[in-house]
């Protein structure tokens, strides 16, 4: 059996460990394909915050207090930065997460595409998938904010970990979008997927980012394999993180069934056959497509891959 996931960084890595376990099991091949949107350049050094929170979580070196970055992490070459007093400050960047982007932005200028130089990283943390980011080619979510008196877009990291998301919000823009290709690899691990589930992430920052990408958003949509998503929301709040923020930006409602109705149908152009909910939102209703109340808390390996029986019970 070979299972695609659709993810973003840390709420779709927690998710990816309940998958390889379950996929061990049953002796499944997994392939994620990890949202690029957050991906930024600063201080000369491409930094993909999403690959690499799946790479260091499969991997066992992911910090899991901060819930990014590398566990036994040191601060010495931000520190030194900021006593030139050089921008950004605000970026948290540490001296072992500096050597992965110094390897990754060293692989880009000599010509590598992305998906190859994660490859090339993934034979470090062997993190027992394959992981393909969505495109090789330059995509950067982007936000329109009121700064200052003034309107502006921003990159959507600047939005996030200098103003904690509180400015006024107008949208999100997927800078390079509409040209983007598939990174190599990705059209054919979902061509030959069994099924496709959308990981607990992010809809509007780490999984519309992918969908963004036309050629990808084809073959999920038409593909031959069932789509199942798993709900991010569970009673009307993001787990963690800033999902509430950015769905209040598009009007959507902050629950387990407002979700389901913007990823929408795959018989209707959307994204869904399935649609897994916690049980605390049984009555969650998404027209035309399948849903299922089971418990959604990744409290742990087992329970995350029980969620991932569930959800491909379902697909069935
Ligand atoms: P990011 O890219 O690092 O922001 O991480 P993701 O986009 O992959 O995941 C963030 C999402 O994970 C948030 O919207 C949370 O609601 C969701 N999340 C975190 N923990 C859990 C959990 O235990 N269960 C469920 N269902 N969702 C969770
Ligand atoms: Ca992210």
């Amino acid at each position: 059996m070979r299972i695609v996931v659709l993810t973003g960084g840390i709420g779709g890595a927690r998710f990816l460990l309940g998958v390889r376990a379950h996929a061990r099991d049953i002796g499944a091949d997994v392939t994620a394909i990890v949202n690029v949107g957050d991906d930024v350049r600063m201080h000369g050094l491409q930094i993909c915050p999403d690959l690499d929170s799946v790479m260091y979580t499969l991997g066992g070196a992911a910090d899991p207090e901060r819930g990014w970055g590398r566990v036994g992490e040191s601060w010495v070459v931000k520190e030194e930065l900021a006593k030139y007093g050089v921008e950004p400050s605000w970026f948290g960047l540490g001296d072992k997460d500096t050597a992965t982007h110094l390897v990754r932005t060293t692989m880009l200028n000599a010509g590598y595409p992305l998906s190859a130089v994660t490859a090339a990283l993934c034979e470090r943390w062997q993190p027992g998938i394959e992981m393909i980011p969505a495109s090789d080619d330059r995509l950067e979510t982007h936000v329109v904010v009121d700064v200052d008196g003034e309107r502006k877009a921003i990159h959507f990291q600047e939005w996030w970990v200098r103003h904690r998301g509180e400015v006024p919000t107008h949208r999100f823009v997927f800078r390079g979008a509409e040209s983007a290709k598939p990174a190599a690899g990705v059209l054919e691990a979902i061509a030959g997927a069994d099924v496709v589930l959308v990981a607990p992430s992010n809809p509007v920052v780490s999984i519309a980012p992918i969908l963004a990408v036309p050629a990808l958003k084809d073959a999920v949509s038409n593909g031959p394999a069932p789509v199942v998503g798993i709900s991010p929301i569970i009673g009307g709040a993001p787990v963690r993180g800033m999902a509430d923020k950015c769905l209040a930006t598009l009007d959507v409602e902050v629950s387990a069934a407002g979700v389901g109705r913007m990823y929408g149908p795959r018989a209707e152009g959307g994204l869904l056959d399935g649609w897994l909910v916690d049980t605390s939102d049984a009555a969650a209703q998404v027209p035309g497509v399948r849903t299922r109340a089971v418990p959604l808390w990744m409290k742990d390996e087992t329970l995350t891959a029980r969620m991932v029986a569930d959800a491909l019970e379902l697909a069935r």
